[in-house]
C-alpha cells in the first residue's frame, strides 16, 4: 500500500518536474542530492569541556546524531600522528609517518617562511614546507598508505583541507585539492581567485610557489597571525589568570569567512576536513580549564554554527554529513604534586602553596636525563630557559635554577638558561641517541641500531619517575619492563622512519588543575598544557556524527578510534580505502548497509551494549560478562557471520583502567588479581611482564590484557 503510494507520488513528481525542469533546476537538484561530508577536528579539545553551555551548536546536532561514548586517539597522542591516521585510516606502523617532531636526517628544504631547515636535528613538522621536504626525502610517499582526500580526488570528488597548518595540509600533502591553512592557499589558481574576490591570503602563500608568480596585495596584512601569549614576570611562563581569550580567533575568523563565503558556495567540496587549531594552541599556552581555554573551546562551536547556517542557506542539510572529533585530548603539564605542589599566581609571579593553584613543574628534557646517565643523547636544541615549569620543590628550591651564560660559552650566545644545549654532532657518533622531544611522549632514535644502547636507554628511563610506559621496536626483541612497539601498531615497517623507542611521560589522572583532571610531565618548553602521553585523559576523545547517512539519537558505546573515520567516510562517498585498518562504523549508519549486514550490525551492537553495561558495574560483573561472551561464542560458532558476532561480544570493556589505541585494547593494572584470574578468551592475548621491584621505580603495567583484531574480522 505504502510502496504503491510512494510510486504514485514519484510518478506524479516526474510528470510535474521531469520534462518541464530546466537544466539549471536539474543541476540544482543534482547538487542537492549529492552527498557531502565535512569533518571538523577540534584540536586538543577536552572531552569534559564538551558541555551544552560551551557548545550549544554541537549539542543541537548531537541530539539528532550519533554520539560515540568510547572514542580514542591513536597513540602517540600527537597532532600530526593523528592527522596521518585520520587521513589514511591506519596506525603509524602502517602509514609510516612519525610526527609531530620528525627525525628525518636525509631531508633538506625550506619551511613555509622560506628559511632553511636543519634536518640533522629533529624538526617540528606543522608547516607545509617541512612536510614537503620530508615527503621528498621519503620518495614522495610521506604516508605509505594513500590519504582519504587523495583517494576521493581519484574518484573525481572535490576536496578541501582548511585550518591549522601542518595538520590540515598533511590531509592532502600532494596538493591535489583546495587547501587553505594558516600558511597558504593552494593551488595557485585558487590563491589568485581569492585575491580577485577581495580576500587577503595567508602571508606565507607566496612561499608555496616559485618566486614572483604570486604577489600579496599591499593591504594583505597577516590574516592568520595569532595573539600574543600573556606571561608572568619571569617572561617565559604564561599567566593562567589571563583573560584575553583564544589565541587563534582572528586567524580562524578569516579561515571560516573564506570557507563559508567562498569555498562552500563556489567550490562545493564533496569532502572537507576543517582542522581547528583551538583549543589546542590556547591550552598549550594557558592550560586546560582556564578562562582562555574555555574561550578557545567555544570558538569552535561558533565556527560550527556559522557552517551549519551556511549549509541551511544552501539547502544542503539533506545531503551533508558532519563528523566532529579530536586528534587528542589535553592534560595540564605538571610533575608529581607531592614533590612540586601547586602554587597560586600573585602579581604575575609565583606565590605560596595552594591546592587549587597552578603548576610549577612538569618540563622534562629527556636528552639531559639520558646524558646524566652517561649516554650520548642529543635533541638538537639549544639552551632551554624554563624558569618555572622546570620544577619548584615544596620548600621553594628550583630543581633547575636559572643560570646566566654571560659569554655564550654554554649556549653559543649570551642568554639565561636552565638546561644547556644538546646539538646533534656531525657526524653522529657511534652509540648516539637522538631524542625527538614531542611533549607527552618522546621518540628515541638509535642511528646505529646497537641493542646495548637500546637496553641502556631503557634502564635509564626506568630509573626515573618522569617516565612511564616504554615501547621498544620489535627488532630489539623483548626487553624487561617494556612493551613491543607492534602491540600499539607503531613499529615502523620501513627502516629509518620510526623511532627505536617511544616513551610516555608519567601522568596522574587523580590530580586536577583549574578543575580539569589529568596532569602529565612533558618535554614541551614553557607550556602549561600538553598531550601525547598514554594517559586516559590524552587518549580519550569525542566523536559525533550528524546527517542523512547516520542514525538519529544513537549513543554508541562500542569502542571506536580515529582510524575508523576514513573507512566510514569512504563508504558514505562511495570510494574504497582497502588498506585502512579501521572499521566502517556500521552501527551508526542509517543507509550504508544491505539488509543482512544491518541485522548483523544491530545484533552485534545490542550484544556489545549488554556486555558493556554489565562490565560497567564491577570487575566481577565484567568477569561474568566475559563468561557470558564465551557461552555465546560456543552456542553460535559455525558460519563466518556468527563467528563475527562472537568476536564482537569479546569487545566488552575490560576491567579496571581500559585504554584502547584503535583496535588494540589494554586493561592495565599494577596489582590486579581479577585480571590475572581471567581466563584467556578467544582472540585475547595475555602478556605478563616483570614485577615493578625487579626493574626500578617507574614501572609500566604488570599485567596487560590485549584484545587484538576485535571488531575487525
Ligand atoms: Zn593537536
Amino acid at each position: 500500500m505504502r510502496i504503491k503510494s510512494l510510486f504514485l507520488l514519484s510518478t506524479l513528481a516526474l510528470m510535474v518536474l521531469g520534462p518541464a525542469a530546466s537544466p539549471r533546476a536539474q543541476q540544482k537538484e543534482a547538487q542537492a542530492n549529492a552527498r557531502r561530508v565535512i569533518v571538523f577536528v577540534w584540536d586538543g579539545l577536552r572531552a569534559d569541556d564538551l558541555t551544552p553551555e560551551n557548545m550549544p551548536n554541537y549539542f543541537r546536532l548531537a541530539r539528532s546524531g550519533v554520539v560515540f561514548a568510547d572514542h580514542h586517539a591513536v597513540y602517540p597522542t600527537f597532532t600530526m600522528m593523528n592527522s596521518a591516521s585520520i587521513a589514511t585510516g591506519t596506525y603509524p606502523g602502517s602509514h609510516g609517518f612519525y610526527g609531530n617532531v620528525v627525525y628525518a636526517p636525509e631531508a633538506s628544504g625550506k619551511n613555509a617562511k622560506r628559511m632553511s631547515i636543519e634536518f640533522s636535528a629533529p624538526a617540528f613538522i606543522e608547516d607545509f614546507g617541512v612536510v614537503e621536504a620530508v615527503r621528498e626525502s621519503y620518495g614522495g610517499r610521506l604516508t605509505l598508505v594513500s590519504t582519504m582526500l587523495e583517494t576521493a580526488q581519484a574518484k573525481g570528488l572535490t576536496t578541501a583541507a582548511v585550518g591549522k597548518f601542518g595538520a590540515a595540509f598533511i590531509q592532502d600533502y600532494k596538493r591535489g585539492g583546495f587547501i587553505l591553512d594558516e600558511d597558504a592557499a593552494m593551488p595557485l589558481s585558487f590563491a589568485k581567485e581569492l585575491q580577485q574576490a577581495g580576500y587577503p591570503l595567508p602571508k606565507n602563500t607566496v612561499n608555496a610557489y616559485e618566486s614572483g608568480v604570486l604577489t600579496l596585495a599591499n593591504e594583505n596584512g597577516d590574516p592568520t597571525a595569532p595573539a600574543a601569549i600573556q606571561r608572568l614576570n619571569d617572561d617565559h611562563t604564561s599567566n593562567p589568570l589571563d583573560r584575553s581569550g583564544a589565541l587563534s580567533r582572528k586567524g580562524f575568523r578569516y579561515l571560516t569567512d573564506v570557507f563559508v563565503n567562498y569555498i562552500l558556495p563556489n567550490k562545493k567540496p564533496d569532502l572537507t576536513i576543517f582542522w581547528s587549531k583551538e583549543p589546542d594552541a590556547t591550552n598549550h599556552a594557558y592550560g586546560p580549564g582556564t578562562y582562555n581555554s574555555i574561550d578557545a573551546t567555544k570558538m569552535n562551536d561558533e565556527i560550527l554554527g556559522r557552517v551549519a547556517d551556511k549549509i541551511r542557506e544552501l539547502s544542503w542539510e539533506g545531503s551533508t554529513d558532519i563528523i566532529i572529533t579530536q586528534d587528542h585530548n589535553h592534560s595540564t603539564v605538571s610533575g608529581d604534586v607531592s614533590h612540586f605542589p601547586l602554587r597560586r599566581v600573585v602579581d604575575a609571579g609565583v606565590g605560596s602553596h595552594d591546592p587549587y593553584g597552578y603548576s610549577v613543574s612538569g618540563f622534562v628534557r629527556t636528552a639531559e636525563l639520558l646524558a646524566l646517565d652517561g649516554l650520548k643523547a642529543y635533541d638538537g636544541a639549544g639552551c632551554r630557559n624554563v624558569p618555572t615549569l622546570s620544577g619548584i620543590l615544596s620548600d621553594g628550591t628550583e630543581l633547575h635554577p636559572v643560570k646566566d651564560d654571560e659569554h655564550g660559552v654554554v649556549c653559543g650566545r649570551t642568554q639565561k638558561y636552565t638546561s644547556p644545549r644538546y646539538s646533534v654532532p656531525k657526524p653522529v657518533p657511534p652509540g648516539a641517541i637522538i631524542v625527538a622531544a614531542n611533549a607527552g611522549s618522546d621518540y628515541l632514535f638509535i642511528p646505529d641500531g646497537d641493542p646495548k644502547i637500546a637496553k641502556a636507554a631503557v634502564t635509564s628511563l626506568q630509573s626515573r619517575l618522569q617516565f612511564g610506559a616504554i615501547f621498544v621496536s620489535d627488532k630489539y626483541g623483548p626487553l624487561r619492563g617494556t612493551l613491543p612497539m607492534s602491540l600499539i601498531k607503531a613499529d615502523s615497517k620501513i627502516p629509518g622512519r620510526g623511532p627505536d623507542i617511544i616513551v610516555s611521560f608519567t601522568f596522574d589522572e587523580n590530580v586536577a588543575v583549574s578543575g580539569r583532571a589529568g596532569i602529565s610531565y612533558a618535554s614541551s618548553v614553557n607550556r602549561r598544557g600538553d598531550h601525547g602521553s598514554f594517559s586516559r585523559t590524552d587518549v580519550h576523545i569525542s566523536l559525533m556524527f550528524h546527517g542523512p547517512a547516520f542514525k538519529a539519537g544513537l549513543y554508541d558505546t562500542l569502542p571506536t578510534a580515529n582510524v575508523d573515520i576514513a573507512p566510514t567516510i569512504a563508504r558514505i562517498l562511495g570510494f574504497n580505502m582497502p588498506n585502512a585498518e579501521g572499521r566502517v562504523l556500521e552501527e551508526a549508519a542509517r543507509s550504508l548497509l544491505d539488509g543482512t549486514s544491518r541485522l548483523l550490525s544491530s545484533a552485534r551492537y545490542l550484544l556489545a551494549k549488554l556486555t558493556s553495561s554489565n562490565a560497567a558495574l564491577s570487575p566481577l560483573a565484567s568477569f561474568c560478562a566475559s563468561s557470558l561472551a564465551q557461552k555465546c561464542m560456543k552456542k553460535s560458532r559455525g558460519s563466518s557471520s556468527s563467528m563475527w558476532l562472537c568476536k564482537a561480544v569479546t569487545s566488552i570493556p575490560l576491567p579496571r583502567k581500559v585504554f584502547r589505541t584503535g583496535l588494540t585494547s589494554f586493561a592495565v593494572s599494577t596489582k590486579s588479581p581479577v585480571i590475572a584470574a581471567l581466563p584467556e578468551p578467544v582472540g585475547w592475548k595475555l602478556i605478563t611482564i616483570p614485577e615493578p621491584a625487579a626493574i626500578g621505580t617507574c614501572m609500566p603495567p604488570s599485567v596487560i590484557l590485549s584484545a587484538r583484531g576485535i571488531l575487525n574480522p
